[in-house]
């Protein structure tokens, strides 16, 4: 895999990651195209994940040019995406000339399954049934998005067992074909996430399941991301995301440049 299209840097709320060992960590690995995307949630806790953008974009811009011989450096974002906000967000967006934006799904109804606050006083089921319920309102609601960040994030965090958060696609079946044909519908893409894995679960943020299904769907634009908040795991388990595409009947993945999805072969 040459490309790792979900990397977290200093710039977020949430990581210290320095730029350039990000960068030089992903070229290390062979990468020849990164996305660097780190958050912004309006008015999560004190603000912490309010992306200063304008010094993040004059920076970000420096450094693309800066390794522009060894790797493509897209400039991205990942966005909570919550109703509340939508002017704002759209505004952020459309303001930068980014090349890649990721839309997610960190606080819902104001709670972060972060927190296990959550969970509380209810089935892991119900919390699910609601995170996705939220997500397709948010694609009803949104188009400043290139692709939809971590499908089924919120059972990271979820209070039971690593083989307990292996859930069968059939338990949400009909909400996740919904999401995913609206998302095809719109032109919009998933993400394999393969940060899960590097805690010890067995499934990537969205599971193998799930990409099958969008491949059966229809579905085309996927890219794969690490979620990394620190350089040595750009490209964590990217081996298992290259298997989870073939094993979907993909031959290709995504990466973006000026909002456009280019076509990588595996
Ligand atoms: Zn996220
Ligand atoms: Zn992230």
């Amino acid at each position: 895999m040459i490309a790792d299209f979900h990397i977290h840097t200093r710039f977020s709320g949430d990581s210290e990651a320095d730029v350039d060992k990000v960068i030089q960590s992903a070229i290390t690995k062979g990468m020849k195209y990164m996305a660097i995307t780190d958050h912004n949630d309006f008015e999560y806790e004190n603000g912490m994940f309010e992306l200063d953008t304008e010094k993040y974009f004059e920076y970000m811009t420096k450094k693309k040019n800066e390794y522009k011989n060894d790797i493509e450096l897209s400039i991205g974002i990942e966005c909570g995406l919550e109703p509340t906000f939508y002017d704002r967000i759209n505004k952020l967006i459309s303001s930068y000339d980014f090349d890649f934006v990721i839309g997610s799904s960190h606080v819902i109804n104001g709670m972060d399954p972060y927190y296990k606050e959550y969970f509380e006083n209810r089935s892991v089921h119900d919390a699910m049934v609601e995170y996705l319920k939220s997500i397709l309102e948010n694609i009803d609601m949104f188009d400043n998005f290139d692709v939809y960040g971590h499908l089924d994030y919120m059972m990271r965090y979820a209070p039971i067992t690593a083989e307990e958060k292996r859930y069968d696609y059939a338990e949400y079946g009909q909400l996740f074909d919904e999401i995913l044909t609206k998302l095809i519908n719109k032109g919009k893409g998933i993400e394999i996430n393969t940060s899960p894995l590097k805690s010890g679960l067995y499934d990537t943020n969205p599971n193998l399941q799930v990409v099958k299904r969008y491949a059966k769907l229809g579905g085309k634009i996927i890219t794969v991301g690490s979620d990394a908040h620190s350089p040595e795991y750009v490209g964590h388990s990217f081996q298992i995301a290259e298997n989870m595409l073939r094993d979907a009947g993909f031959t290709h993945f995504n990466v973006f440049r000026n909002r456009n999805f280019i076509n990588i072969p595996l």
